[in-house]
């Protein structure tokens, strides 16, 4: 069943999602040649307890780390730890928070340095444009694969694989709730959208196929190509205004 949240939940998700914005901004500021992963996810712990909230990610089904930090062929679900980021390669940053019972959700991918080749900045920039493409569709009449559908068809047109492993989600009282939002799908088909759904919707977009496979750590996903992929996430409420990005 599809949550509809009353307006004062809305409210405690956008705080939970201004935290989460705020960490990606401090992430983002700090990502450079260098700097550790494991740096960033101090800087993210900070900024976290500051805020009086706490890690979505830290102990969910035994995850180790406060955020993750996926690098280049990594796709989600890296863990921060003594990998130092090179000029030339893509970051993904996932970070989610709780505050006051309530969750929020976001990603980026951060091009580090100066020496990232065209072919990545590319995946990154259409991987965020298939974001907001699928943001706009999150309207209420709409049925939930439009969402889907508008992100592959972008993808898909600049000749990129639709990672199918993991999609995104609903989210508020709960990091993961009904329903899932996959990044493929076909248009004019799913749950009808209703105003005071919340989802995290979420596009891994890889450079070549959509295949994935899960190191011996456990967690961390990488493309079966091992070519590069891209990551890019909002947690957005569907409003009598239109879709209402919440992080
Ligand atoms: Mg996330
Ligand atoms: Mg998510």
């Amino acid at each position: 069943m599809i949550d509809i949240k009353s307006e004062n939940e809305l409210k405690l998700i956008s705080e939970a999602g201004k935290i989460v914005r705020l960490v990606l901004v401090e992430l983002k500021a700090a990502a450079r040649p260098g700097i550790k992963t494991a740096d960033l996810s101090n800087i993210a712990e900070e900024v976290i307890k500051k805020s009086n909230a706490r890690s979505a990610f830290l102990g969910y089904r035994g995850f180790p780390g406060a955020i993750c930090t996926s690098l280049n062929e990594q796709v989600v679900h890296g863990i921060p730890g003594d990998t130092v980021l090179s000029s030339g390669d893509i970051l993904s940053i996932d970070v989610g928070i709780e505050k006051n019972g309530y969750y929020a959700d976001s990603a980026i991918t951060v091009p580090i340095g100066d020496k990232v080749s065209g072919n990545a900045l590319s995946l990154v920039e259409v991987t965020e444009k298939s974001l907001h493409l699928g943001i706009e569709k999150a309207v209420e009449g709409n049925r939930l694969f439009d969402i889907s559908n508008a992100i592959q068809a972008f993808a898909e047109s600049h000749g990129y694989g639709v990672v199918r492993g993991f999609v995104g989600h609903g989210i508020g009282k709960n990091l993961h709730e009904d329903p899932e939002v996959p990044n493929f799908g076909k248009k004019g088909t799913g749950p009808r959208l209703k105003n005071g759904m919340v989802l995290a919707i979420e596009p891994m977009i890889n450079e070549g196929g959509y295949e994935v496979e899960i190191l011996s750590d456990g967690w961390t996903a990488v493309t079966k190509d091992r070519l590069l992929s891209a990551h890019f996430e909002h947690t957005i409420a569907i409003t009598s205004n239109g879709p209402k990005i919440l992080t």
